[in-house]
């Protein structure tokens, strides 16, 4: 390609940035940088009633966090700025006023109440409605006088109402529409500003968009717009429309599922680097098996050919197993930072020495947010139900649980300094005087002290982050617990 390529995110500030809008601007990205072009980010915020305060905040932060850099922006300026849309808005009427004087627009003053009444006609004559050119016939005197008379209106854009307009997209190939079924869309609304529709045109066109990559809702319009474009005499850029991000086959991600937006997962714990590393993967293919990537690398490997148009389905079970990775890769003191608060949740105030802990968690950890219940019985002793001694494996039985318990406590009494290295000495030496298998004592023993099924770490690691007065205090219970349970059997 040898002329330098441009390209845009254009998102619309209505509220949390969603992961198929990241996933636009993470493709459009890695495509920019891929061919070193220059990536534009432009603010579509003509849609006044859909903005929501801080939004655009929002979407340079998340961009941001992300490693999406951008070259022209509204922050940081460029030769086609402004780039926020509502700053650009006396820049589209001219362009209308062009396409009405050569026949490629037209006033139109219908009010809400007549499109209304002739949609329903239409619909009940079983057609699907889309807007009749009504105001297209309307003689000239008569229209002058009612925008002298300041009636309100819209200009809509005349499609031609034979032959066919078609255009080549890199992702999903040839698509031709009969023009009689584009409709004449709304480019300036009666409040004077464009519509998305227009202004993306307009706007691609001044800031020498080569490139236009966003979401497949638009693959529909685009034959529309590129009859803008031609009747304005502009070259059409290329197209690059990307599948959907779906749940499954049938939903979409939402909002009420919580796995709509970057922030949702950011909230959970997942990290940023996991995100972004699957995120370029649903929907795109390397072309090969590999599956972990830095941005660095994801800007080496992209390329468009490896975009898939079938629905993009988002796993959150795999990318579950790509956070742990990341969680797993992560350096020791970073783990340990991001996972203190989510250990103060279950353990503040506890006494827990976070250090050993995050040691022990920092291979299991998928997700910050499991992490308070995976601890919490550090500190607290659950209920817990008695079937979970017996372990066959670990040689754990009915009969060898209460000389098993007794057995350790006798060992740990007198233990002193309270290190790992003497627990761990003073059991295996004990356990191995009296003739047992290790997992017969170490089995209900951890048990004993933790209530769960799995912990991090075993039995002597767990003794030591309790401390010896805790261990003793819950083997002493569990002990005790078990004889009434004796008592209660064999009166
Ligand atoms: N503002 C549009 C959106 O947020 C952008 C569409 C485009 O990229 O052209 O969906």
């Amino acid at each position: 390609m040898n002329t330098t390529i441009r390209t845009r995110f254009a998102p619309s500030p209505t509220g949390f940035l969603h992961l198929g809008s990241l996933r636009t601007a993470l493709y459009c990205f890695l495509f920019t940088r891929k061919h070193n072009g220059t990536f534009i980010l432009r603010i579509e915020d003509t849609d006044q009633e859909r903005q929501v305060p801080g939004a655009t905040e929002v979407i340079y932060d998340t961009l941001r966090d992300c490693g999406i850099h951008w070259d022209e922006g509204p922050d940081v300026g460029g030769p086609a700025a402004p780039y926020i849309q509502s700053e650009r808005k006396d820049s589209y009427l001219p362009y209308a006023r062009q396409l009405i004087e050569t026949g490629h627009a037209y006033y139109c003053f219908c009010t809400k109440e007549d499109l209304a009444l002739r949609r329903r006609q239409a619909e009940a004559h079983g057609e699907t409605w889309k807007y009749d050119k009504h105001c297209l016939r309307l003689p000239n005197e008569e229209i002058q006088a009612k925008l002298r008379a300041g009636t309100p209106y819209v200009i809509r854009q005349n499609t031609p109402v034979t032959g066919e307009s078609d255009f080549d997209d890199l992702v999903y190939g040839h698509i031709a529409a009969p023009n009689e079924t584009l409709d004449d869309m709304v480019l300036i609304k009666a409040d004077g500003m464009p519509t998305y529709n227009f202004a993306n045109v307009i706007d691609d066109n001044s800031m020498g968009i080569t490139h236009v990559i966003r979401g497949m809702e638009y693959l529909s319009s685009t034959p529309k717009y590129n009859l803008l474009y031609r009747a304005l005499g502009w070259e059409i850029p290329q197209y690059i429309h990307l599948p959907n991000v779906m749940r499954d086959n049938q939903h979409k991600l939402s909002k009420r599922d919580g796995d709509a937006y970057y922030s949702d997962f950011i909230q959970k714990g997942y990290l940023t680097e996991a995100l972004i590393n699957y995120l370029a993967l649903v929907g795109w293919n390397p072309g090969n098996e590999r599956e972990f990537f830095t941005m660095e690398e994801l800007i080496e490997a992209f390329s468009v050919s490896g975009l898939s148009k079938s629905p993009a389905i988002f796993d959150l079970n795999k990318l579950t197993w790509f956070n742990a990775e990341y969680i797993r890769r992560l350096p020791f003191e970073d783990y340990l930072s991001r996972a203190t608060p989510w250990f103060d949740q279950a353990l503040l105030g506890k006494g827990i020495d976070y250090r050993r802990l995050a040691e022990l968690m920092q291979g299991r950890t998928e997700v910050f947010n499991r992490i308070p219940d995976m601890v919490r019985f550090l500190g607290k002793m659950p209920d817990f139900d008695k079937e979970l001694y017996l372990n066959k494996k670990q040689k754990s039985t009915q009969d060898s649980l209460m000389p098993s318990l007794k057995l350790a406590r006798d060992i740990l009494i007198p233990l002193s300094p309270w290190t790992e290295d003497k627990i761990h000495d003073a059991l295996m030496a004990g356990i191995k005087e009296a003739g047992l298998k290790n997992g017969t004592v170490l089995w209900p023993l951890r048990v004993a002290i933790s209530g769960q099924a799995s912990t991090p770490g075993g039995a002597i690691e767990i003794a030591w982050l309790l401390g010896k007065d805790e261990t003793l205090l819950r083997l002493n219970a569990a002990i005790e617990d078990l004889e009434k349970q004796e008592e209660r059997k064999n009166p």
